[in-house]
């Protein structure tokens, strides 16, 4: 970051925190995450006119979280490979009725080298099977322990088929962001991140941003990756057109003039000249990094 852009701590407003849930194939992230979307949004406005794009928001009692809903995790995988952090918080799911596997230590690992706060979801506790204490004993291995046995870690038993506990998940989750202090400017010209593109044969470059700081707004310039343009419209996860969005905002953005990739960056800037020098430099970069990734 440049000088200009060192914050003024009274600029700083509490923004939703922005959380990820990881885990094992199988333990129940899709399940999950679609649950929290239905009950969350299904009893506030009309029913099932959630859009899928990549991310979306829930309010509770006036709260708001973000949660990534990226399949594969593209853009986390990709933020990580640059050592720079998409999200605030990894909600670990892990299968009551089976038990700590590869891809939840993978998960612990990224989170713990990425420095964000891991709270466990021990899920699938409506299966008979389910045996929730073997997952906590287990994940003491991995540094996790639970509060109830002096630790640290907050667990929660769920059922993402039942819906029992989601709502206590929520809240945590809530109360953790309310001890981190997550902050953000939102008076400046938005940062954010790709979290997915497409080409849309009726609206052209499509990509949702998870704006990161400041206000992202409709005819704002902007670079995005290799790509630039202005902001033509702000589409957000209920399909409902923004005149602005803010810090932790994910939006749908059309208007930019090609395809960027997840992981990218968006950077709002004051001119159209301004944005097309700053894809034409980050297009010149990609294209050295496929040369030394060819050569090798
Ligand atoms: P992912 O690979 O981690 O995204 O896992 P999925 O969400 O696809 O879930 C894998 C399987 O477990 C699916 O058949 C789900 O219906 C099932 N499942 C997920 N959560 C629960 C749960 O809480 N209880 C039960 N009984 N089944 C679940």
């Amino acid at each position: 970051f440049e000088e200009s852009e060192i914050e003024n701590e009274a600029d700083l407003k509490p923004r939703p925190p922005i959380v990820t849930v990881m885990g094992h194939v199988d333990h129940g992230k899709t399940t999950l995450l679609d649950k929290i979307q239905k009950t969350k949004i299904a009893s506030k406005e009309f029913r099932g006119i959630t859009q899928k794009i990549g991310a979306y928001q829930v309010e509770i009692s006036g709260k708001k979280i973000t949660f990534i809903d990226t399949p594969g995790h593209e853009a986390f995988t990709a933020m990580r490979a640059r050592g720079a952090n998409v999200t605030d918080i990894v909600i670990l799911v892990v299968a009551a009725d089976d038990g700590v596997k590869p891809q939840t230590i993978e998960a612990i690992q990224h989170a713990k080298a990425a420095g964000v706060q891991i709270m466990v979801a021990i899920n699938k506790i409506d299966k008979p099977g389910a045996q929730p204490e073997k997952i906590m004993q287990q994940l003491t291995e991995y540094g996790l322990i639970p509060e109830e046995w002096g630790g640290k870690t907050i667990f929660v038993k769920v059922s993402a088929k039942t819906g029992e506990g989601i709502d206590e998940l929520l809240e945590m989750t809530l109360l953790l962001a309310e001890l981190m202090e997550y902050k953000a400017n939102p008076k400046t010209l938005a940062r954010g991140l790709v979290l997915e593109a497409k080409l849309d044969k009726n609206r052209g470059p499509v990509a949702t941003i998870l704006v990161q700081k400041g206000t992202l707004k409709v005819g704002d310039f902007v670079c995005v990756g290799a790509a630039s343009g202005r902001i033509r419209a702000l589409i957000n996860d209920r399909g409902k057109r923004l005149k602005e969005a803010g810090p932790s905002t994910p939006v749908e953005i059309l208007g930019i003039n090609m395809v960027p990739e997840a992981g990218d960056n968006l950077i709002a800037v004051k001119s159209d000249k301004e944005a097309k020098l700053m894809a034409e430099k980050m297009l010149n970069k990609k294209k050295e990094l496929q040369m030394q990734r060819m050569k090798k």
